[in-house]
């Protein structure tokens, strides 16, 4: 046990208030006492307890936001001063990069260069809102039937903003948020994952140092079923943001009805990755199995869907099967790893489920398809061959590091194109092809809201990100995020 509490001891370091809520700039412990454990994935130790907020710390923090908002210093701030404060935090992430580095690791598992990639994007997202804080404005429209009036439109904030983010990036979706939020003029409540709360706090003492003032961002941690269904449901929340599992996302848009806030969503993901046969084959069985087990698998957009041509279907897939089971899987702390463990000990059940499906579905495994040790939750990267669009392992999300491959026998895109668009989802794909025009033929038929080419997972702060179908409503990043949380006001003057 004194391990245990030694090595809590030595993540915590990194934060100066613990695991307390921060409301309208103060360090507050949940007011029911309540905490939530935080976990190492690696070892399964409990490495932290944090305050669980619950309705009453909701209530507390959307006040807060809404007196920011409603007339508070927040309000009355200069788009350039809300563009410098945004710079700020970018400096401050960068001072403290170790420090998140070593925190996201911790909580969720994933290895440190993995979370080296997210602090540099991070950063990035809040220098690329700023910039947008003083470039919000509206048009001149002339009107339609000729009346002598002159017609102008504004963007105005959306009001107080509720934030409701997944873990398997805890930071970055953290940010993805609060940036856009913040450089719109907005006030947020954020609520991170129950399994992954630690960056969160660290963000928000950067946001107490740069002196936001008091009410313009405040950050909880606590449960879904609680706190995040207090924030939904608020009827003094104007607009909430989420990003997670499609059927919470249906949760909170009925939760959303009682003042019809306005509504964005990230939701699931199940994305196809197709293999032209005139592909560079050694770079898409890479850029497949990057796509798949970057994160663990636990990333909305893995191509978790492989149609290879079948005139290479065997060599494609076979090396994508030795690529993972070249991986080295281990704890997120030692550099010598490639893939971290699940998140938790319910995905490890979840992904393990899958497995089961996929013996009793009659799917072929390539590699993987077991958990790796009893220690922490760990799986070993996954390949599976002779899958169908009948069975789950190919219908269900999984977000676990395993693929499934499928052959396809035609050269008609439309006919490809129908196949990797039989899904509920469309978040995102990829195509891989040297014939550049008849892949971008086929990256317009995909109902997707990213198609890559000759790439998988990349995300840029200023490219729009979201889903067709069961995988959202609306984008974020780029110019789409600002218009995610302001009003467009029309205003007619008679001449
Ligand atoms: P989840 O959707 O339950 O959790 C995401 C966030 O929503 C967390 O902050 C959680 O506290 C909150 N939440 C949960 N219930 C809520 C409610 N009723 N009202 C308001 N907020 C609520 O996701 P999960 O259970 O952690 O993971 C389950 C599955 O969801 C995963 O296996 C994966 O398939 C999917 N998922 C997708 C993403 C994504 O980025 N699209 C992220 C995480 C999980």
């Amino acid at each position: 046990m004194a391990s245990v509490i030694e090595k809590a001891d030595a993540h915590l370091k990194y934060l100066k208030h613990g695991g307390k809520l921060f409301i309208n700039n103060q360090w507050v412990e949940a007011k029911s006492g309540k905490t939530l454990d935080v976990f190492d994935p690696a070892t399964g130790a409990v490495i932290a307890k944090v305050a669980a907020a619950d309705k009453e710390d909701v209530d507390d923090a959307v006040r807060a936001a809404r007196t920011a908002f409603d007339g508070g210093k927040w309000s009355q701030l200069t788009p350039s001063v809300r563009g410098q404060l945004l710079w700020k935090i970018a400096e401050l992430l960068e001072r403290d990069f170790d420090a998140f580095v070593h925190l996201e690791t911790v909580d969720n598992g994933k290895p440190l260069a993995f979370s080296r990639g997210d602090v540099t994007l991070a950063i990035d997202m809040f220098r690329y809102m700023a910039g947008w804080a003083t470039k919000i404005r509206g048009e001149t429209t002339p009107l339609s039937l000729g009346f002598p009036h002159l017609s102008y439109t504004t963007r105005e904030p959306v009001g107080v903003a509720a934030q409701i983010v997944p873990w398997n990036f805890p930071l970055l979706m953290a940010v993805w948020k609060l940036a856009p939020a913040l450089a719109a003029g907005c006030s947020v409540v954020l609520k991170s994952a129950e399994q992954t709360p630690l960056s969160a706090f660290k963000l928000a003492e950067l946001f107490e140092e740069a002196e936001f003032p008091a009410g313009a961002v405040n950050i909880l941690s606590g449960f879904g079923e609680t706190a995040g269904a207090a924030m939904a449901a608020h009827p003094a929340v104007d607009k909430v943001a989420f990003t997670g599992s499609t059927e919470v996302g249906k949760m909170i848009v009925r939760a959303a009805t009682g003042n019809l806030k306005k509504v964005t969503l990230e939701l699931g993901g199940k994305s196809p990755v197709v293999v032209l046969p005139d592909a560079d084959l050694d770079a898409a069985a890479t850029g497949a199995a990057a796509g798949i087990f970057y994160n663990q698998g636990q990333v909305c957009t893995a191509g978790s869907r492989l149609y290879v041509h079948k005139t290479v279907f065997d060599k494609v897939v076979g090396a994508v099967a030795d690529r993972a089971n070249a991986i080295k899987v281990g704890s997120g702390l030692d550099e010598s790893n490639d893939m971290g463990p699940l998140v938790s000990e319910e995905q490890l059940n979840r992904v393990m489920g899958f497995f089961d499906s996929g013996r009793e579905e009659g799917a072929r495994a390539l590699a993987g398809a077991e958990r790796l040790g009893n220690q922490g939750y760990f799986v070993k990267p996954t390949v599976y061959a002779d899958t169908s669009h009948t069975m789950r392992l190919v219908r269900e999300e999984i977000f676990g590091p395993v693929i499934t491959a499928m052959p396809y026998d035609d050269d008609d895109l439309d006919r490809i194109a129908a196949i990797a668009n039989d899904s509920d989802f469309g978040l995102a794909a990829s195509v891989w092809s040297r014939d550049i025009s008849k892949a971008l033929k086929l990256a317009g038929k995909i109902k997707a809201g990213t198609v890559w080419v000759n790439s998988h997972n990349v995300y840029d702060a200023a490219l729009p990100f979201g889903g067709f179908k069961q995988s959202g409503w609306g984008r974020e990043m780029g110019e789409y995020a600002i218009q995610n949380y302001t009003e467009v006001k029309a205003v007619t003057v008679k001449l």
